[in-house]
């Protein structure tokens, strides 16, 4: 049985330093707001290449307390409206509904799964004040493209990095950092444990190199207290817990190995899948570069999706919709179901994620490829 994602082998060689980072937190005696996450938010910020890192309690309190910081900043405010794409995960969307702004849902292109740079001019109006890019499965968003719309028409730009981490435009440069607006790139990242870096339960961070919006974001996680017991902003609670920092410090210094290693699935696959019903997923050509493209996902497209699943299931290899059901078509987003979203419609109706980790194996991967080869 090949299986889509095998957490407990992803983790099985962090568990003794697990065990001594638990030792030490449980010795230490402090929990919340403690050193290791302190150490956490230096590691992560230095690894993105940014001056600031925030840790929260999971990838949509990221989110929110993006959007909740730059409302108490004076840049946005309730009802202005946020682009955002159509086939994204939901977290995108409901942050953004979350933080009293609109989404309003772009189309992404076909080939690559991310927003359709082109699409949004279309939905640009007055109310218009911000635009969430998410970076789907792992691969980057054009970001020259995003920030020359972004600027011609005052946006602010924010990314939803949940299935990013670790993908970079340059050898060697900051992670997503881009030269000409450092000061606007600001990152919402989520550890839940499938992502490429997981801990081992909820977790997560914003990386910015804003100093303003760093400084609100400490108080807005942790009831907006600048000092205990003196609230200057209407907080929350969504603090980055002391135990998933010290195993995020673990996995952190072997995240770039193990986004290597999804890489070189992911190239075997483009290799040698070699089936005219399958369409394998293309690297967008504008970001040329190997770690673009990190590989949270490796997502096919096919006709006949539901039968294609069923017999990778009869051969014993798991795989996932990502997703099933577009957002506009949810059930809870009751105000967006009349909308018609061709393009994200087809993508939820064809798409199939393969297996793919840091711990397939040669012989796995040569097996799932001959299996979809004889499909
Ligand atoms: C996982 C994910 C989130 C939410 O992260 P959580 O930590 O589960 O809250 C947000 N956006 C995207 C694109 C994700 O994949």
């Amino acid at each position: 049985m090949i299986k889509f994602l095998d957490l407990k082998k992803i983790n099985a060689p962090y568990e003794s330093a697990f065990q001594d980072k638990l030792k030490q937190v449980l010795d230490n005696g402090w929990y919340i707001l403690g050193s290791e996450m302190q150490d956490f938010e230096r590691n992560f910020a230095k690894y993105c290449g940014t001056k600031y890192c925030i840790g929260v309690g999971n990838g949509f309190d990221a989110l929110l307390l993006l959007f909740k910081g730059y409302i108490q900043l004076g840049k946005l405010k309730k009802g202005d409206a946020v682009i955002v794409p159509a086939n994204t995960y939901i977290a995108s969307i409901l942050a953004i509904l979350q933080a009293d702004l609109v989404p309003v849902l772009v189309e992404p292109k076909l080939s690559t799964f991310n927003i359709d740079t082109n699409a949004i001019l279309k939905h640009i109006t007055s109310n218009t004040k911000a635009i969430l890019v998410v970076h789907l499965y792992g691969q980057l968003v054009d970001m020259d493209a995003i920030f020359a719309l972004a600027n011609a028409h005052n946006l602010i730009v924010l990314e939803d990095a949940a299935q990013a981490h670790g993908a970079q435009i340059t050898s060697g440069k900051a992670i997503l950092e881009l030269q000409e607006e450092p000061l606007s790139r600001n990152q919402a990242y989520s550890f839940y444990p499938s992502k490429n870096l997981g801990a081992v339960g909820d977790g997560g961070a914003i990386t910015t190199n804003d100093a303003a919006l760093a400084e609100v974001l400490r108080y807005l996680r942790n009831y907006g207290s600048k000092l205990k017991y003196k609230n200057d902003f209407i907080g929350v609670n969504s603090r980055l817990d002391e135990m998933q920092a010290a195993f995020l410090n673990v996995k952190l210094p072997l995240l770039d190995a193990a986004n290597a290693h999804r890489i070189a699935v992911a190239q075997r696959y483009l290799n040698e899948i070699k089936n005219e019903k399958i369409i394998l997923p293309s690297i967008s050509n504008s970001i040329d570069h190997e770690t673009s493209h990190v590989f949270h996902l490796f997502v096919i497209r096919t006709l006949d999706r539901d039968d294609l699943q069923r017999y990778l299931s009869e051969n014993d290899i798991e795989t996932v919709v990502h997703y099933p059901i577009p957002p506009h078509k949810q059930k809870a987003f009751e105000f967006l179901n009349q909308h018609s979203f061709p393009i994200t419609e087809k993508i939820h109706n064809e798409v199939l994620s393969l297996p793919m980790s840091p711990v397939m194996t040669e012989d796995e991967v040569s097996y799932v490829i001959t299996i979809l080869n004889q499909y």
